[in-house]
């Protein structure tokens, strides 16, 4: 990673770094970032010479060489310094809230707008409504195009950004082109590495945010981070990190609840860590407790399932899905934590 002495490099400067890197087979990634960019060097950067060469250039300040499996991601790397807003919120500077139903039903779209205005009375900062689907049984509701129109008019009665998750690149681009604010990359598609490639290259050179889930097999934690760096490569760093539950189940609950992961991930990457408790304990009346527990592990913010009436929603809704009465509830107690931590 080089290190400029000035946070930009200019066009000259870039193409004369480019062209060391070149003589060693290396090349250079930007990542743009609101104060500084970062100049990653894609390839192995070890060699020596090509360390002194560019050092030796009078407007860089130095190179870093970390070793790691996700030097991007890394908590040494310089993306530390990297800010993350989403929603008017400064991702770590307070608590980020995101809600919504699980599915959008294309045939009552009061139910979203409802549940949108009620949610941003109660204080939520973005808006989730899941326009396609991934759904284990090929016979349930899969999700449809109209769902999209819904999630973005909720968007601009409410003046909230909003969620949605996409599957492969035809929803990608659908979701871009209609102003999506936050891609949700899903549990399944956790390590779909053609996606993940996908989405990175999308949304290189925009604001979009990417709420990434962990697999929810699970893993090693590197692998969780490394699917991160798949998209930071190139060159958009605005990922959060999603603990949303694993397999197998903790009997009685949907998932293996894993917000308990979030000090781990924080040590490991700078990375901004969002957990969905709703996926994690699948019931509504477990989700506040889930909630509270991940502020208290340091989460930065929380995607929650809400509904105005969760009994007539679609997908997870009638189990996992929250009233917005029950959301206000939820909040004014997590934001109490959150102040503890301060
Ligand atoms: C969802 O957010 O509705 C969803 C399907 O999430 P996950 O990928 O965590 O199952
Ligand atoms: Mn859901």
């Amino acid at each position: 990673m080089i290190i400029p002495k000035r946070p930009k490099l200019t066009d000259e400067q870039l193409d004369e770094v480019t062209r060391i890197l070149g003589d060693f087979g290396c090349r250079i990634q930007v990542i743009e970032g609101a104060v500084q960019n970062i100049y990653a060097i894609l390839g192995d950067e070890r060699h020596e010479l090509l360390i002194n060469r560019i050092e030796g250039l009078d407007y860089i300040d130095r190179v870093d060489t970390i070793q790691s499996p996700h030097k991007l991601l890394d908590a040494r790397s310089e993306l530390k310094y990297h800010k993350t807003v989403f929603g008017g919120i400064e991702l770590g500077k307070s608590l980020l809230t995101i809600a919504g139903p699980c599915t959008i039903d294309p045939k009552n779209p009061n139910v979203f707008y409802e549940t949108a205005e009620a949610l941003k009375e109660a204080g939520v900062h973005a808006l989730r409504g899941g326009v396609w689907k991934p759904r284990t049984n090929p016979y349930s509701y899969q999700g449809d195009d109209k769902a999209l129109d819904i999630l973005m008019e909720g968007s601009s009665r409410t003046g909230l950004p909003v969620n949605t998750e996409v599957m492969d690149e035809g929803q990608l681009k659908l979701a871009l082109d209609a102003g999506v604010h936050m891609l949700q990359i899903g549990t399944r598609n956790a390590l779909n590495y053609s996606l993940l490639r996908q989405v990175g290259q999308a949304i290189a050179g925009r604001d979009t945010v990417v709420l990434l889930k962990r697999g929810r097999h699970i893993g090693p934690i590197n692998e969780f981070i490394s699917a991160a760096e798949y998209i930071v490569n190139f060159g958009n760093p605005n990922v959060m990190l999603c603990p949303r539950g694993t397999l197998p189940t903790l009997e009685g609950y949907r998932s293996h609840p894993d917000e308990s992961i979030t000090p781990l991930l924080k040590e490991k990457t700078w990375a901004p860590v969002v957990v969905d408790p709703s996926h994690s304990v699948g019931k509504a009346m477990y989700v506040e407790a889930c909630s509270m527990a991940a502020v208290a592990y340091g989460a930065d913010g929380l995607c929650i399932e809400a509904n105005i009436d969760p009994s007539k929603g679609l997908g997870d809704d009638p189990k996992q899905a929250i009233t917005p009465e029950a959301f206000t509830v939820l909040l004014r107690k997590c934001e109490a934590i959150w102040a503890l931590g301060d």
